[in-house]
């Protein structure tokens, strides 16, 4: 860092007191390059399955024209890429929207036991055809939060999904809600999947990390999931915990 003398920059003030300011501007950078990184990786995302479409297309027009198995089977291809497109597009303005009311906490009294409810019955037929069964335990009566309905059901939405996503076929998923006396209201969501490796744990709610890229992309993730979970949740001043083991499988935590 080169500071000019200060009678240089300012000669009139000569003989005055003068208060220098000195910003660290690191932080800015970093946030500007992760700006930046978010759109590379974006775009990145959205431009992989367009190529693909665009190929299809031209195959279509040309050599496949007159193949009618072909045609179905390119349709069907791109069908699955233009739903993971808008999946991907979904979660972005998901995001997005998130941003720009992250400082306003939402304040709705929320009753979490049938919200959680209600997300498991609309999980059952995925858990079905991943072969898990989603269980509950939660307490008799109501476990109310101050909150916003919907951002919760994304929340458990997202973290439910992971749970049979990455879990054990043929293994429960434990949806556990707690409200003891004096404690925080914590909601478990526990898989016996094949765990999280320690180093990958501090990143999961990076947007587009991912543990294993392949396996979230056959799994149809979009890597934006875990990253809008948190947004949320710091709006709602909670945290997420994640505990993981290798080879014996999750818990993903919300502490109100
Ligand atoms: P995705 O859309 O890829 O599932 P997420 O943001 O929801 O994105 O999760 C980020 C990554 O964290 C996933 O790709 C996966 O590698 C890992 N992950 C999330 N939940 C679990 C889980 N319950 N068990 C193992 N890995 C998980």
């Amino acid at each position: 860092v080169r500071i000019a003398p200060l009678a240089r920059v300012l000669p009139e003030a000569d003989g005055a007191h003068y208060v220098l300011s000195l910003r660290d501007i690191s932080e800015l950078r970093r946030i500007d390059r992760m700006r930046s990184d978010f759109v590379a990786n974006a775009s990145h995302e959205l431009r992989t399955p367009l190529a693909s479409m665009r190929g299809f297309i031209e195959t279509l027009q040309g050599p496949a024209k007159d193949d009618t198995r072909a045609r179905e089977r390119f349709l069907s291809i791109m069908l699955d890429q233009a739903t993971r497109m808008s999946r991907l597009v979904d979660d972005l303005l998901s995001l997005s929207r998130l941003e720009v009311k992250s400082h306003i906490a939402p304040d709705s009294i929320v009753d979490l036991v049938p919200l959680i409810g209600k997300v498991r019955d609309s999980l059952a037929p995925l858990a079905e055809e991943l072969g898990v069964e989603i269980v509950m335990d939660a307490p008799q009566g109501k476990v109310e939060v101050a909150g916003d309905p919907d951002e919760l059901v994304q929340v458990f939405e997202n973290l439910m999904e992971n749970a049979c996503k990455y879990g054990q076929e043929g293994k429960k998923v434990e949806v556990r809600i707690a409200n003891e006396p004096g404690r925080p209201v914590e909601v478990a969501i526990r898989d016996y999947g094949p765990g999280i490796p320690a180093e990958h744990v501090p990143r999961l709610t990076e947007r587009f990390y991912r543990v294993n890229v392949e396996a979230s992309r056959s799994r149809k993730g979009t890597g934006l999931g875990l990253a809008i979970v948190k947004h949320i949740l710091t709006r709602h001043r909670a945290r997420l915990v994640v505990r993981s083991q290798e080879g014996q499988g999750s818990e993903f935590t919300v502490r109100f």
